[in-house]
């Protein structure tokens, strides 16, 4: 695990599912907090692993802001880029995987917190620090916090920081489908490395298959990696010189939340030190089995944070 440190840029929040499983949000007869976010949780992966991560965003001055704070510098990351909004309230979601296989959202973001994240307060000394930023598109939205999330890429890049990207798709809060298409192929071109998941691959070639013509579709000439991750099937590598797949480890899954996000936090932490590892196959595919494992690990316990693994947790399933 790396030394450098890695800059994770966007929301965090608070999931809350239903205390039974299966049931629709108006049937449930009780709630559980789950925190979460993408790239708080790839903040937290990347703690996990021993490396070193900060978390960039905006969360409400109120009792869940300071409780995700809290976890936040629970697992070691450190909170240097956080803000918290006087007025707005922290972002809270309401999620359920109902019986009939369709996942329903309801959201509290009117706006929340971390859509009022504005340029001028973010630390820049910090994000100029970073030798990798990575973030995710949900801040793409809306103003302010669009400006602030083109900045924050703007300085890293300029700092020469390797810049990661997630589109992090989730539809319900983009006002269309061609907006969420659009906005997310705004800032394509901007990154070295994308992870999409397969739903994502469909979603922005508009094309249900899955195969390394639809992903190579995608492949803009500034990127180093693209990633195409496949749950149980592992996952797909595309560079400018090879391509190839690393499968899947076969575990007991329980709940797959944040498996992506552990893939992208162990992916970071082996590339932050040497990104010559981008260009180098077998390496590369070694730091994918690795980041497999991490995602493989993520889908065996209940939420997404709770889950992710320790770097010791995931040698002995390369042992085994
Ligand atoms: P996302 O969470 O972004 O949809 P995936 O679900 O594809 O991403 O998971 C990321 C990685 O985690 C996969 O590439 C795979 O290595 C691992 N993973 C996910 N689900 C499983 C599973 N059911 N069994 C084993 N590994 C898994």
């Amino acid at each position: 695990t790396g030394s450098g440190l890695i800059v994770s840029f966007g929301e965090m929040l608070i999931d809350f599912v239903p205390t039974v499983s299966g049931v629709s949000l108006a049937e449930a007869p009780g709630f559980v907090k789950a925190p979460g976010g993408a790239p708080a949780n790839v903040a937290i992966a990347v703690s996990r692993l021993g490396g070193k991560a900060s978390f960039v965003g905006k969360l409400g001055d109120d009792e869940f802001g300071r409780m995700l704070a809290g976890i936040l510098e629970k697992y070691g990351v450190d909170g240097r880029g956080i803000n918290f909004d006087q007025g707005a309230r922290t972002a809270l979601a309401f999620v359920t995987l109902r019986n009939d296989g369709e996942r329903e959202f309801m959201f509290y973001r009117n706006p929340s917190a971390d859509m009022l994240l504005r340029p001028e307060e973010l630390n820049v000394e910090l994000i100029r620090s970073a030798k990798v930023f990575h973030y995710g598109s949900i801040s793409l939205i809306v103003e302010p916090c669009r400006s602030a999330h083109l900045k924050a890429m703007q300085v890293a890049r300029d700092a020469g920081a390797l810049l990661s990207y997630d589109p992090n798709l989730r539809l319900p809060l983009w006002p269309s489908e061609e907006e969420a298409r659009e906005q997310i192929m705004s800032i394509w071109d901007k990154a070295d490395v994308i992870k999409v998941s397969d739903v994502e691959l469909v979603f922005l070639t508009k094309n249900d298959k899955i195969d390394d013509a639809s992903a190579l579709s995608l492949w803009h000439p500034n990127l180093k990696l693209l990633l195409v991750t496949l749950g149980d099937h592992g996952c797909r590598y595309y560079t400018k010189n090879f391509h190839g797949a690393v499968e899947a480890f076969h575990v007991k899954t329980v709940d797959t939340t944040g498996a992506g996000d552990s893939f992208v936090g162990a992916l970071l932490c082996k590339v932050v030190d040497d990104q010559s590892i981008l260009e180098d196959e077998p390496r590369l595919r070694s730091v994918l089995k690795f980041a497999n494992a991490c995602g493989a690990i993520t889908t065996t316990k209940k939420g997404a944070i709770p889950a992710l693994p320790t770097e010791a947790e995931v040698v002995t399933l390369l042992k085994a």
